[in-house]
């Protein structure tokens, strides 16, 4: 009896020790090697016409069918240029490079597709490209994002995003946060997460106007201490 019980205890510290999260998720890392992070909706892709077009087919806009979203970034979405550019810089200088976005990750093999050939490097799902949806809390009712765990256990240096929730998620997770500034015909589609809301009238939830906006631009620094990243992609319309 007492060798079935050695035998048993063995078996179950090997397993143990063979499954220990500590030893997966903590990798090494290398020095000089940076890692960065970048949230993938106007950060990386300008997809407001992926959105659009998903609220206008949904009989419920609130309700957005993110498998259909994930399918077709290939043919609503436009890469914004100089983060790929970015990205190609940081990888050519030997860094790592992933993707953490709060979209639902159902069909989100097709956006790993869509990211690989956009960018010119293989992006796999749950290697270097992670879906982490906002959960709420039940007690409070508040939505709170998820991105702050995923940025921890990748070991992130830097994370660029241009929503508030990705600043919040980077102060978190005790990393350096770059806001990307989100084109202005998103701001106008959905001002909400953007500097409290800068489309909103002033109100507590929404303190910043425009102006601010304007001038955390020209300063350089948003109103979570982060560095503000502005991002041209499209030539703005010359007014004769
Ligand atoms: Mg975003």
């Amino acid at each position: 009896m007492k060798l079935i019980n050695i035998l048993v205890l063995t078996a179950t510290l090997f397993v143990s020790a063979c499954v220990t999260p500590g030893v997966m998720s903590d990798p090494q890392p290398v020095l000089g090697q940076l890692k960065v992070g970048f949230d993938i909706d106007d950060t990386v892709l300008f997809s407001r016409d992926n959105f659009l077009k998903a609220q206008q087919m949904s009989d419920d806009p609130a309700h957005l069918d993110y498998g259909w979203i994930n399918q077709h970034d290939s043919v609503y979405s436009v890469t914004i240029e100089p983060i790929a550019e970015l990205i190609g810089f940081l990888r050519a200088q030997g860094h790592e490079v992933y993707f953490i976005t709060a979209r639902p990750g159902i069909n989100g093999d097709a956006v790993a597709r869509h990211l690989t050939r956009e960018l010119g490097f293989e992006i796999l799902l749950n290697e270097n490209l992670f879906f982490s949806p906002k959960q709420k809390d039940a007690a409070s009712g508040h939505k709170f994002t998820t991105k702050h765990t995923r940025i921890s256990e990748l070991g992130l240096h830097i994370f660029y995003g241009d929503a508030d929730n990705d600043m919040v998620a980077a102060s978190v997770a005790g990393v350096r946060g770059v806001r990307v500034v989100r084109d202005a015909r998103s701001v106008e589609a959905y001002s909400k997460n953007y500097f409290g809301d800068t489309r909103s009238s002033a109100q507590p939830k929404a303190p910043f106007s425009e102006e601010d906006y304007q001038k955390f631009l020209s300063g350089g620094v948003g109103p979570y201490g982060e560095t503000i990243y502005p991002i041209f992609f499209a030539e703005p319309a010359i007014s004769e």
